[in-house]
């Protein structure tokens, strides 16, 4: 079966586990204050907070602007839970804006009829590793005085004009074992702002600047040595893995018929953590002739936020169509660094021949 993905580890990985067990330096300490400076550099951001995951990675963004009770935070349905979930942690309150049928991103032209006095901040997902249109929604979020949180736990290295993600605004991205890199559990938060680095270094570690000395209700967000130490060396992997994405990514798109290929706008790089299609009629279908084939798939995601049991408890009852439509065609295929060169055509051949 090829896997829909699979974590690319190797001997460096294991060595550098390996010293930092024989170290005995295990919680936080240099190795994360390392993989913070490589992050960091890697981005173009000043700053980078690393965190135990990418969900606290966000959490961290949002406490460390001051988001909080009666705020409201655009955002978008099309993503996981944990991106409007960050909101709710704070006692704020998601509010969702309908995506852009191309990019699958949230529209930028819809977002300023839902701003209230209540809007705090604006929290664009990179789906699926494809850049949102920053330049718009930073134009949106200065003309209203807003804060810009970009959940790009999906895009390691996406850009629009040379420019990373994450650098725009506030940038919290995951290193969950299907990311484009991975440190098994982990998230870091970028940011160029010395004082917004400072809060979160706060919230990620009880509040503490000195030792037992707590000037902050923090919590225990923190990242280990052995992440870190992982995710150097992997860090180090990023672009030839990207490289591949596109790589692969590009033959795909060449190649498949009769299927909404991935798009990627003008300007932007693209980095494929999916590569997801749109099958209008016989998703499910194609999704169960290409695993007989030996092609798992993905439906990322088969349900918006917006309809998800939490959020119909919550009283959501938007209709954003859109994001409603998107979510009954899309259907994600193997594109990782892994992948062969018979894997590939296995799956264009899979694809194009499932009416046959
Ligand atoms: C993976 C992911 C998260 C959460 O990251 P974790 O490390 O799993 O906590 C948040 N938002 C998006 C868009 C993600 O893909």
């Amino acid at each position: 079966m090829i896997p829909i993905s699979v974590p690319l580890l190797g001997d460096k990985e294991k060595q550098a586990v390996l010293e930092v067990i024989d170290s005995k330096q295990l919680a936080q300490g240099a190795q994360v204050e390392a993989f913070e400076k490589a992050f960091a550099a890697f981005c173009g951001a000043k700053h980078a907070v690393a965190t135990s995951s990418g969900t606290t990675a966000l959490h961290t963004a949002m406490l460390a602007h001051g988001i909080g009770s009666g705020d409201e935070v655009i955002t978008t349905p099309f993503t996981f839970i944990a991106s409007a979930n960050a909101a709710l942690f704070v006692g704020a309150k998601p509010v969702f804006v309908d995506i852009d049928e191309c990019t699958y991103n949230i529209d930028p032209y819809l977002i300023e009829a839902a701003i209230t006095p209540r809007t705090k901040a604006i929290l664009p997902v990179h789906i699926f590793g494809n850049p949102c249109d920053m330049e718009t929604i930073m134009d949106i979020a200065a003309r209203h005085g807003l804060v810009v949180i970009e959940d790009a736990c999906q895009a390691h290295g996406a850009s629009i004009k040379g420019q990373k993600v994450g650098t725009f605004g506030t940038g919290c991205f995951s290193f969950y074992p299907t990311k484009n890199i991975t440190t098994a559990e982990g998230g870091i938060v970028t940011t160029n702002d010395d004082e917004l680095a400072d809060r979160a270094r706060l919230v990620r570690s009880h509040g503490q600047r000195k030792r037992y000395y707590h000037e902050t209700l923090g919590y225990n967000f923190r990242m280990t040595e052995i992440q870190a130490a992982i995710g150097l060396v992997q860090l180090g992997k990023l672009e030839q893995f990207t490289t591949a994405r596109r790589a692969h990514a590009a033959y795909l798109t060449q190649r498949l018929e009769g299927v909404t290929t991935s798009y990627e706008a003008p300007g932007c790089h693209h980095v494929y953590h999916q590569y997801t299609i749109r099958v209008p009629e016989g998703r499910d279908q194609l999704a169960e002739h290409l695993c007989e084939r030996g092609i798992a798939t993905g439906i990322y995601y088969p349900l918006p936020v917006h309809k998800q049991v939490l959020y119909q408890r919550l009283g959501y009852t938007d209709r954003l169509p859109v994001a409603e439509k998107i979510c009954r065609e899309v259907l994600s295929l193997p594109v990782h660094p892994a992948l062969a060169q018979e894997d590939l055509d296995r799956i264009v051949q899979g694809v194009n021949s499932r009416w046959s």
